[in-house]
């Protein structure tokens, strides 16, 4: 699962480096906007005129993730403390409706385990990871208790969000250590079209009877090229001879 992140950064934002120096974030933190029925553009729209009393980095709302400030700079979101130790920081629009809660919500869990991820920051409670409700209790420098209550609303908690972001983050580690692309051909005719096509995705191939559910499983997109039939999750590429089957793996590249 992958989402699209639309940068609209606000002009004028100040360019202040974390204590860590610029880029170097240490966590991140979660918000809520406190505000029913706001939407990523909206929150975009007053931040951009109120930036000098507060702003973060980015806004989740059912339909987009907006960022709107540069995460290798601070934002001003949740204290002076936080702000400097630095914290990239998310803030989530709100909707009493459980389905446009849903969809944010998804979305705000990828975003807080890929900026935790960019920076293998791992998924630490209260450390990489904390709520402004923890940033508030840790430096008593704001009194927000965000995004607590408005998780509760739609009954989740502080640590299902905590289990989610985790298992997200454990996601992307794992997807980073498969191979991109597979390839698998079925007899020794079909073996020149695969070489072609693994040199076309720099991957490597492997007969199919060799292909064991480990391999398989150690692959994102994988492809046979010849055969009959193909094991579950690989899409097969073939015609009923040699030359059908290269048809069928240009066609598949959008070559003809
Ligand atoms: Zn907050």
């Amino acid at each position: 699962m992958s989402y699209t992140i639309v940068q609209n950064f606000i002009p004028g934002l100040p360019k202040e480096a974390y204590d860590g120096g610029v880029g170097n974030y240490v966590g991140v933190v979660a918000h809520a906007t406190a505000n029913n029925g706001d939407s990523a553009d909206g929150e975009c729209n007053y931040e951009s005129t109120t930036w000098q009393n507060a702003f973060v980095h980015y806004f989740v709302d059912d339909q987009k993730i907006e960022q709107v400030a540069d995460t290798d700079y601070l934002c001003y979101g949740a204290g002076h403390t936080a702000n400097h130790l630095g914290y990239a920081q998310v803030e989530l629009c709100q909707s009493t409706d459980p389905g446009k809660f849903a969809a944010a919500y998804a979305q705000y869990v990828w975003l807080l385990a890929k900026l935790l991820y960019n920076r293998k920051l791992s998924v630490v409670d209260g450390v990489s990871l904390m709520s402004h409700a923890q940033v508030s209790a840790k430096w008593k420098e704001t009194d927000h208790q965000d995004p607590i209550d408005y998780l509760a609303s739609h009954g989740k908690t502080w640590a299902n969000l905590v289990a989610d972001v985790t298992a997200q983050y454990n996601e992307m580690e794992v997807n980073d250590l498969k191979l991109q692309t597979l390839i698998l051909y079925s007899g020794d005719a079909d073996l020149q079209i695969a070489a072609d096509l693994a040199q076309h995705f720099s991957c490597p191939i492997v007969q199919a009877v060799y292909a064991t559910a480990d391999l398989l499983s150690s692959a994102i997109t994988k492809y046979q090229v010849g055969g009959a039939s193909a094991p579950a999750g690989v899409t097969l590429l073939a015609g009923a001879d040699r030359f059908a089957t290269m048809k069928a793996v240009l066609k598949s590249l959008g070559e003809i």
